[in-house]
């Protein structure tokens, strides 16, 4: 059962496989996660099904402790910042998905479009598609109020309170929130209910056989699934999606697909699980377990290798008495924390989202990265693995003008 500053097991329960209801499973990865301000620190523990070789949490933190934590706490996924600039890899991504996704709806009937978890909209913004309405379905308060400025009609709701009506959509995009249902069945069943007949369903997941090593966690708490190439055919062959199409262009740990329902859904699950070849899965398990095996000797090597190579830098800045920034005020500069005690050094946190400006990150003021041009900082942490080239080509300028330190986690 899990422990740690959230050390209550009620806060948590024990599921069956969503995927083919089988009931044993192995326990394949297993750590602590900090959570930001909301839940504290806590311990996870993913499984993988003995029947499909599906990955999923369990035990699973309960509806309720998620909802507590994407609408109390900034840190959560939905409430992060993405500089959208032409440049930066947010908005490159976008394009490619815009790219990929531009021909099927080419293929269907024009009509009414939903993108589900839309956030502030920026798909939906640069998706460029005459003669469609275009709808968002987002959660979040403030990411609809700032979506709606955009000019964007939006619903705010979650998808299970949403109460739509079936057989309304033309098509459906879900971009990086499948992942985070917490009842993946009830998220595809209401998808499947929503689209017309041949309407296309749009999806895009963290692909679990790419997991990327880094000192924060790939396989983050707030993902109650982890789908392979295999579990997530199989998911949507259960709910009557038969042809499937994966963008292979897609470079990065996604995956991204695109599906018509076709006249006829199945019964929920079955055609999924009759699809199950044991002896394909059985393989598939195996190679995904040697995947994560691999991710957690990764994991281990990366924090080795900061954690050696900052130590002496650290020393250094010690002697000469410097005065230190972290950029980003986030999830990544926890456990930076935890591998070092910068207590006396850091003087302030960097980030580039102006909503955090002047409030605190742990006990420090957040600054916009202007404060490395003030002659108050010396040296200065990128704390991002995602972002860490963006961040260093934008404030690269100001070990120039001001001598400025930068120091990278990740990159040499
Ligand atoms: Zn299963």
């Amino acid at each position: 059962m899990p422990k740690g500053s959230l050390g209550n097991a009620e806060q948590f329960e024990t599921i069956k496989c969503p995927l083919c209801a089988c009931n044993e499973y192995g326990t394949v990865y297993q750590c602590y996660q900090e959570t930001g301000y909301t839940l504290g620190r806590i311990q996870t523990s993913f499984v993988v099904c003995n029947d499909c070789g599906f990955m999923y949490q369990n035990p699973r933190p309960k509806v309720e402790l998620l909802t507590r934590h994407y609408t109390e706490n900034e840190e959560a996924s939905g409430s992060i910042y993405h500089d959208v600039s032409p440049d930066s890899s947010h908005n490159k991504k976008q394009n490619a998905r815009i790219a990929f996704y531009k021909k099927y709806f080419g293929e269907i009937n024009k009509g009414s479009l939903l993108e589900i978890g839309c956030s502030t909209g920026g798909f939906l913004l640069n998706l460029d598609l005459g003669g469609w309405d275009l709808v968002g379905l987002e959660p979040s308060i403030k990411a609809t109020s700032q979506a709606r400025a955009n000019g964007l009609e939006v619903i705010c709701a979650s998808l299970e309170q949403s109460d739509l009506p079936g057989k309304s959509y033309d098509a459906i995009c879900c971009f990086s929130a499948l992942e985070h249902f917490h009842d993946i069945n009830i998220a595809l069943d209401t998808m499947t209910r929503l689209l017309k007949p041949g309407g296309g369903l749009c999806v895009e997941v963290p692909d679990t056989m790419k997991p990327t090593p880094q000192i924060a966690e790939f396989f983050t708490f707030e993902h109650m699934s982890h789908f392979t190439k295999d579990t997530l055919a199989l998911f949507l062959k259960g709910y009557g999606f038969d042809d499937i199409v994966f963008d292979d262009t897609v470079s990065d740990a996604r995956l991204r697909i695109f599906t018509r329902k076709d006249g006829a859904v199945k019964p929920l699950c079955k055609a999924g699980i009759a699809a199950i070849d044991k002896n394909i899965m059985g393989v598939a398990r195996q190679k995904l377990i040697s995947e994560i095996n691999k991710y957690t000797k990764g994991k281990r090597d990366i924090e080795k290798h900061i954690k050696e190579r900052l130590a002496s830098v650290i020393l250094r800045w010690n002697r000469q008495g410097k005065k230190v920034a972290i950029y980003g005020a986030g999830a990544h500069t926890r456990y930076l924390l935890n591998l070092f005690d910068l207590s006396e050094n850091v003087n302030a946190i960097l980030d580039s989202d102006p909503k955090k400006h002047g409030k605190h990150f742990l006990r420090w003021t957040i600054f916009d990265e202007s404060l490395l041009g003030s002659g108050q900082i010396d040296a200065v942490i990128i704390s991002s693995k995602a972002f860490e080239d963006e961040i260093y080509e934008r404030i690269s300028k100001y070990s120039i003008t001001q001598g400025v330190e930068i120091v990278r986690c990740y990159a040499q």
